[in-house]
């Protein structure tokens, strides 16, 4: 593992400790391991994800697959679903959480501590409970066998296109500049999209 991708990395890269980030961690493992990648050190591994909740951080620092690269790809679809390509073979995989795995299998009672924490109703004592609780719940989650948390098949969409670099034009409303495959154009007016919109 190089070391910047290990668990740690990606907590202090989120910001904080959650089940979540610690199932888009595994979904990146899971993922590149059924394609035989490793991280995308430039953009030959290509992710494709359809929320955009805690676990995409734990899969940008496992799989090497950021915005800013251009090789991780949002669809705004509310599904623990993530999609990897690799670009040298073409090979696909989907990467599906299970259904039938929740911390409840881990730990019946970290819900509804958690809920107390957050709803500001646990004292000192349940607040270094839940601390040790919720890492021994990502510790879990590190741990357990892919199987135990996705199903993995085969890609059912295709590889998005390669990350270009596109050309900036001068939005004729606001002066802003914007990339020319955002433009809108408006009453023979080229525009920026947020300007378009009024
Ligand atoms: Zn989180
Ligand atoms: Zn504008």
């Amino acid at each position: 593992m190089s070391p910047n991708r290990t668990f740690e990395d990606a907590v202090l890269f989120h910001g904080h400790r959650c089940p979540g980030l610690a199932l888009g961690y595994r979904a990146a493992e899971t993922g590149l391991a059924a394609l035989g990648a490793g991280p995308s050190g430039d953009e030959e591994v290509v992710a494709v994800v359809e929320n955009d909740a805690c676990g995409v951080d734990g899969l940008q620092v496992r799989s090497g697959c950021t915005f800013g690269k251009g090789n991780l790809v949002f669809l705004d679809h509310g599904k623990h679903v993530y999609t990897f390509f690799d670009r040298r073979t073409g090979k696909g995989v989907r990467v599906v959480s299970r259904q039938d795995f929740s911390t409840a299998r881990i730990d019946p009672g970290f819900g509804e501590l958690r809920r107390r924490v957050h709803a500001g109703e646990a004292d000192e004592a349940e607040r270094a409970e839940y601390d040790r609780r919720l890492r021994a719940v990502c510790e879990a989650i590190l741990a357990l066998p892919a199987d135990d948390l996705f199903t993995v098949g085969p890609a059912t969409m295709p590889l998005p296109p390669e990350a270009e670099i596109h050309p900036s034009e001068t939005c004729a409303a606001c002066g802003e500049s914007v990339a020319a495959h955002r433009v809108r154009e408006v009453d023979g007016r080229r525009l920026c999209i947020p300007c378009a919109g009024r």
